[in-house]
């Protein structure tokens, strides 16, 4: 890989996903305290671009809200060009419109766009050797920066933002005491969501027997039937729901007040720990060991609970037999370690 000229501006393709663009952040993060001259600028979808806008390791971000396939005359992709282009997705419609931004191109050559990419990294070599998905991210960083390594991923938000968190978390728990943030949801699919019967049984006894616990619901706009599931089955004045009514940004800045953060496998749980928080994370039909979270800023950290099954990981986005991944994590085994997170956290 040739070096990279002092000053170099570099234009970042980054994911669609919410969890994935919270992981490329270490990444990110890496690069720049290496090479703090280099100018990021991020071309995302609107769903991550206030990840990355939250992140003091990126200068600028451009949103791209077209997935047109004329994507090279769309005028979404950035007129500008750049000295080198990092490409974070791996679908070739990312490799083939960064061709006219940049001369460089850096990315997995997989979906047979190698010849796209001016240097190429192997992807079937990085797959081979079964390693969690943040190194994915710190192998693509390296080949801009060998000296460059994954930090945690961490959220930066700016006073104001922190302010308004603060108001609106004043406003929801006037009275203090221990706040416990659930995401009940999981955009990925069904699959992955606790069952709602399994959250009612959890959260009413744990609102019974915490008198100052406040528990509030956090999802995107998708789940909000689902949170309302559970408002209206456990009917407390302490369960209140903020489903689909804050922007990304906003859901950060409050999940970062928060005392812990109980969630399925989902972008929410990469969010929640880059705003520093520890939590309990619930898997079913994915794998830890590849894409669970990593430690937070500070060295939060998640229990990840799991309740093994031949057929998984299965990876599918709805359950094709019983569920008994998600059906057979209990209430009990879930409640057991959040009372001790609470304890540790008083
Ligand atoms: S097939 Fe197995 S691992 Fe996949 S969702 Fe169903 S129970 Fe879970």
């Amino acid at each position: 890989m040739r070096g990279l000229p002092q000053g170099s501006r570099i234009y970042v393709r980054g994911l669609n996903w919410i969890g994935d663009a919270v992981l490329s952040l270490g990444a990110l993060q890496g690069l720049r305290a290496v090479r703090p001259d280099l100018e990021v600028t991020v071309g995302a979808p609107e769903a991550t671009a206030d990840v990355y806008r939250l992140s003091s390791a990126v200068d600028r971000v451009v949103p791209l809200f077209s997935r047109n396939p004329l994507f090279l005359f769309s005028k979404n992709v950035p007129r500008e060009r750049f000295d080198l282009a990092l490409i974070l997705p791996r679908s070739f419609s990312s490799a083939l419109e960064s061709v006219r931004i940049a001369p460089r191109r850096v990315g997995f050559g997989s979906e047979g766009r190698s010849p796209l990419l001016t240097e190429p990294l192997s992807y079937s070599q990085w797959k081979a050797l079964g390693l969690h998905q943040s190194t994915y991210h710190e192998s693509l960083v390296k080949a801009l920066a060998p000296e460059a390594s994954y930090a945690s991923p961490r959220l930066d938000f700016s006073p104001g933002q922190l302010a308004e968190a603060g108001k609106r978390f004043e406003k929801i728990v006037p009275v203090g005491g221990p706040v416990l943030a659930v995401n009940p949801g999981a955009f990925y699919g069904r699959a992955k969501t606790w069952p709602s019967a399994h959250f009612v049984r959890l959260l009413s006894e744990l609102i019974g027997e915490i008198p100052d616990l406040t528990v509030l619901l956090f999802s995107g706009k998708a789940d909000r039937p689902m949170a309302r599931v559970l408002e209206e089955a456990i009917g407390s004045p302490r369960l209140v729901s903020l489903a689909g009514a804050l922007s990304l940004a906003e859901s950060a800045a409050l999940l970062s007040l928060c005392t812990l953060l109980l969630t399925n496998d989902s972008g929410m749980m990469h969010l929640g720990g880059a705003a520093g928080r520890p939590g309990v994370a619930l898997f079913g039909p994915t794998d830890p060991s590849a894409t669970g979270p990593v430690p937070g800023p500070g060295g939060s950290r998640f229990s990840v609970l799991i309740h093994k099954v031949a057929c998984s990981p299965c990876f599918l986005r709805e359950c094709p037999i019983d569920h008994r991944c998600m059906e057979g994590l209990s209430p009990e085994q879930v409640r057991g370690e959040i009372l001790r997170l609470l304890t540790e956290s008083a």
